[in-house]
């Protein structure tokens, strides 16, 4: 009998738009995990804050942000449509309206309230409390699980990830511009990783994986391996 692998939690951060969830989801359907796109959290906030008015001509309150943070129910709930979980704010669908420039262009700033971070960091810990987690994020491998079986730090050319930024933004019919996605996403990583509290960095025992010119495919076998490496250990 094949004995049954054990289950662990697979840490993925990185920068900007490199593909983070699109290969934490592929990952999770193919081990049967569950797949927690941890950015989402923080567009969720962030947008509950532009529509609260705790955020105002771009400029983030950190007072009036934390205050709100009481009042901010965070659920998933799993959509098989697109195969991973819907984000809802107070049982609200927000999973489109987070993806909006305008909360691109906030988020940073919502995320590097220490606050925000404690509440989420959290949430995020007790979903992942059983294993047989993939979650993405910024600080996943450093602070939310460092102890993470499997961590892998993704990075791609910044020109690839805005043009790939791009692409899913005007295919929804977003009215954009290549030069503002090329400006958030370097600002962004920017920020993230210059911010006092768990700046985007590399785990010491993250393994990096630069997918500028990888498919997916290419990527699930260069997982593969290193996953199967890890459940043996
Ligand atoms: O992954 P995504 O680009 O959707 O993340 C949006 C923003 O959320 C990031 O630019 C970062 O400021 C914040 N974030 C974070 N920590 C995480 C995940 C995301 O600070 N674990």
């Amino acid at each position: 009998m094949v004995a049954k692998k054990r289950k662990i939690v697979i840490a993925i951060d990185g920068f900007s738009s490199c593909g983070k969830s699109t290969f934490a989801k592929a990952i999770a359907a193919r081990l049967g995990y569950i797949f927690i796109d941890t950015g989402a959290m923080y567009r969720a906030v962030t947008l509950y804050a532009l529509e609260n008015g705790a955020i105002r001509s771009g400029i983030v309150d950190e007072d009036a942000v934390e205050a709100l943070l009481p009042q901010i129910e965070i659920t998933f709930r799993f959509n098989p449509q697109r195969g991973a979980s819907d984000i809802y704010v107070n049982g609200d669908l927000a999973e489109g309206r987070i993806r909006s420039i305008e909360v691109s262009n906030c988020v940073s700033g919502v995320s590097s309230i220490r606050a925000v971070r404690e509440k989420l960091v959290a949430m995020q810990q007790r979903m992942g409390r059983d294993r047989g987690v993939v979650m993405d994020g910024r600080d996943i491998g450093t602070v939310v699980f460092p102890d993470a079986e499997l961590k892998i730090f993704m990075t791609a050319d910044a020109e690839v990830r805005a043009r790939r930024r791009y692409a899913e933004l005007t295919a929804k019919g977003d009215n954009v511009t290549l030069e503002e996605i090329v400006e958030n996403v370097i600002s962004r990583d920017k920020a993230d990783m210059s911010r006092a509290i768990s700046p985007l960095r590399q785990a010491d025992d993250a393994i990096v994986l630069d997918n500028s010119y990888m498919t997916v495919e290419e990527q699930m076998e260069w997982f593969m391996e290193r996953y199967n490496a890890a459940v043996e250990e």
